[in-house]
């Protein structure tokens, strides 16, 4: 087993002329750690933090709990593709491939090892796509003994690998919450209160998913911090969002994936994340949000869906818009940390 490594405590990309300053309630928290695929560390050693992409994933083809990619012309894509990303100071990546459409723990690690930046894996299922990367088992099972799987992954590590999930990962699909999608989301809560968890939760512009959460949440006495409603900059308009984050919520803006060119499908992006931000920002409830592309870098029979748009081109339109360095730093290292750490 690969020791520990301290990749880089911090980048000075985001922190010139402001101190990494953890919010009131980081500091009194204790050890407040994440598993990353080689090994627990501080949450604080983060740094800038991708909070949703997929180093790589058999999405879009059939459902299979063993990817079987080819390692050598993965590694050949991804490699350069991580080194580049570390280059803009990138230090950790939650992967949010679940198992059934391509995780693949081992890989991740040796990944991580190679580009020496920490990759974060997950535990859960993907109820979106309309149920087809759910397994069989999960229709017949309890939610609790769904959850069971999943607490197990955590506490004995994936499979035989000694690697353990960082956090949750679900999706449900659009229109009324159906049943399966709705047991996946009572799993994910059991398995967060057992292990103390946060739940990334594909949702897009379906707020009933988000709404019957907070439900859920009351329920089985979780507070609503575990609960990250992803794709969140679908939304049209920004009310909902802001409601969400109000009742405690996090708020992913995860769609930054800016190609190369300036298209108009860029610039849509880009104006659909800003107008969620700054409508977040006016409400005070940037604490409450984090950012990322939902980019790939070794997607199904295609080219790298980039994850590099952050630094680009969101930032200085960001500082354009007159967004702090503070403030900047809150998104992409500060609020990861708060997010993500599993607190003793
Ligand atoms: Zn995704």
């Amino acid at each position: 087993m690969p020791t520990r490594r301290q990749f880089i405590q911090q980048s000075s990309l985001l922190s010139l002329g402001s101190v990494l300053s953890p919010s009131i309630g980081m500091a009194q928290k204790k050890a407040a750690k994440i598993y990353t695929v080689t090994g627990a560390i501080d949450v604080s050693e983060l740094g800038v933090c991708l909070t949703h992409e997929h180093i790589m994933s058999n999405f879009g083809g059939e459902r299979s709990y063993q990817p079987n990619y080819d390692v050598a012309a993965l590694k050949a894509q991804v490699l350069p593709y991580l080194k580049r990303i570390k280059s803009l100071e990138v230090n950790s990546i939650l992967d949010c491939t679940t198992a059934y459409f391509g995780r693949d723990v081992q890989l991740l690690q040796e990944l991580s090892e190679e580009s020496e930046i920490y990759l974060i894996t997950n535990t859960g299922y993907y109820g979106a796509a309309n149920d087809r990367y759910i397994p069989k088992h999960a229709y017949q099972e309890t939610a609790e003994q769904l959850a069971e799987r999943w607490i197990q992954e955590f506490e004995k590590g994936i499979d035989q690998t000694g690697i353990r999930p960082g956090f949750v990962k679900i999706a449900a699909d659009g229109g009324e919450v159906s049943h399966i999608d709705q047991k996946l989301m009572q799993a994910a809560l059991k398995t967060s209160r057992a292990t103390g968890l946060t739940i990334a939760c594909h949702t897009g512009n379906n707020p009933a998913v988000s709404k019957l959460a907070q439900e859920l949440m009351a329920e089985e006495s979780v507070k609503p911090s575990v609960w990250i409603w992803t794709h969140a900059h679908q939304m049209e308009t920004s009310e909902e969002l802001i409601g969400a984050a109000k009742a405690g919520i996090w708020i992913s803006l995860d769609g930054l994936r800016i190609s190369g060119k300036d298209t108009e499908a860029n610039q849509a992006l880009l104006d659909r994340h800003i107008q969620h931000l700054l409508a977040l920002k006016e409400q005070d409830l940037l604490s409450r949000v984090l950012i990322s592309h939902d980019g790939n870098s070794f997607p199904r029979g295609g080219a790298i869906r980039p994850y590099e748009g952050i630094f680009t081109h969101f930032i200085p339109l960001l500082k354009d818009k007159r967004f702090t360095e503070q403030e900047i730093n809150q998104l992409l290292v500060d609020n990861p940390q708060q997010a993500f750490a599993i607190v003793e």
